[in-house]
């Protein structure tokens, strides 16, 4: 075929009624341009607008199989979330909800009460908020409390957490005030309290999350520096990122950050938490009510689905966090990753491999998680990826590993359904 033998967009689209056809026909005659051009034959025109237009209908954002071992994996969507939540998301979102009313009154309720009392609950906090994430959660939290003033923050704790979210981009965009105190790998409570001027609004400590400073390094500890932001009457907020619930690695709890007297507490809802993107603040009551009342808390607040998926994860935490599917991952022992290491190995005629997990989120960067993967042929890794669901994997010396750690029982079923349809 030559380029002059192509029909035009509107011959090509003339044989289908298809509302989407001008577009899709567009496009295939773009792609068969490139191809004769390349010296191809673009083959048939209408079966492959038909093609096409199935195409555009396919869902875009879709479930993957993870199969990389880290748990919190950021780009495959941090958290998976637990049946118990899922049930409630559909049910909050498939009619009308009391969002925002109050049942008992029959009058205008508010969204926050949901999920307060539970964090009040899980963190010993006065009072809690939840926003969109916990970017917004920091955003918000030094626009209201340090607008136009300064915000002492450790050399150490300037961090940038990934995709471009910089503590000092963050600071600077609330209209407070960056003012550096320390040096990168050593920062005393005595530089903060030095730092204080009459301009000083608030003390802010950054969870350091992704990287860790080793060596001639110090960072006070938080009674210290809640010991300073107390003698000055400032408050003390500390960024934790992950901030779990529970015990996990040498990660602090919001619970102990709050003992340990810090006045706000910030952490994301779908890193080591396992529940939907969110960003929470517990703490004081005062502190939490001009986070509520500030003009953003509208603009970042967290939705009804959101809500629901965070209220359904954070009852888990009462009675069966082991239902949380991050924590399971976490805690899974490795004789069962094992297990499903030896199982899929045999199932493909792979080879059982010891790997490193990763919790991932910027949680606990150094901590490894003794794990199992099945080791597949290096070519594999791509079709998997196109496959349907696709199987997301690591390719390391030369072979595909799956690593188990982050699949379940059923999926490694799938995965290896997947690995036998490749080949
Ligand atoms: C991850 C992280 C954030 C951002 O949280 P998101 O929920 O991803 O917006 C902020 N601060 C720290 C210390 C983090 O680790």
């Amino acid at each position: 075929m030559r380029l002059r033998d192509l029909p035009s967009v509107d011959e090509l689209a003339r044989g289908s009624d298809d509302p989407l056809a001008v577009d899709a026909a567009r496009a295939v005659l773009a792609r068969a341009r490139e191809e004769i051009r390349a010296g191809a034959d673009p083959g048939d025109l209408a079966g492959r607008l038909r093609e096409e237009l199935v195409a555009v209908r396919l869902p875009r954002l879709r479930r993957v199989i993870n199969a990389t071992g880290v748990i919190a994996h950021t780009n495959l969507g941090r958290a998976p979330l637990a049946e118990e939540a899922l049930v409630r998301v559909h049910d909050a979102a498939r009619g009308y909800s009391n969002l925002e009313y109050d049942l008992l009154a029959g009058t205008r309720g508010s969204r926050q009460d949901h999920v307060a009392p539970l964090l009040r609950r899980l963190t010993s906090a006065e009072a809690a908020l939840v926003v969109n994430n916990n970017a917004a959660a920091v955003l918000l939290a030094l626009a209201a409390l340090a607008e136009g003033r300064d915000v002492l923050v450790s050399r150490g704790e300037l961090i940038e957490i990934g995709d471009g979210f910089r503590i000092p981009d963050v600071l600077a965009r609330s209209g407070a005030r960056l003012h550096e105190v320390g040096t990168t790998n050593r920062t005393r409570a005595a530089d903060y309290e030095r730092a204080i001027t009459d301009e000083t609004a608030l003390l802010l400590r950054v969870h350091q999350s992704n990287f860790r400073v080793v060596g001639f390094a110090e960072q006070p500890r938080l009674e210290e520096l809640a010991a300073v932001a107390q003698r000055h009457g400032l408050p003390l907020l500390d960024d934790l990122g992950s901030g779990s619930l529970v015990n996990v690695g040498d990660e602090p709890t919001a619970r102990e950050a709050l003992a340990a007297g810090a006045d706000l507490v910030c952490f994301s809802g779908d890193k080591l938490l396992g529940g939907p993107q969110a960003g929470i603040v517990v703490g004081r009551a005062e502190l939490v009510e001009r986070l509520r009342r500030h003009a953003l808390q509208r603009a970042l607040r967290a939705d009804k689905l959101t809500l629901a998926a965070l209220e359904g994860t954070l009852a888990l935490y009462l009675d069966a966090p082991e239902r949380i599917p991050v924590l399971r991952m976490l805690r899974n022992d490795v004789a069962s990753v094992r297990a499903r290491a030896e199982r899929l190995a045999e199932l493909v005629g792979g080879e059982v491999e010891e790997t490193i997990a990763r919790a991932g989120g910027g949680a606990l960067p150094l901590a490894e998680l003794p794990s199992f993967a099945c080791a597949v042929e290096e070519e594999l890794a791509a079709q998997l990826r196109a496959g349907d669901p696709p199987v997301i994997a690591l390719i390391r010396d030369g072979r595909t590993l799956l690593d188990c750690r982050t699949l379940t029982d059923d999926e490694t079923d799938e995965v290896a359904d997947a690995v036998i349809a490749c080949r």
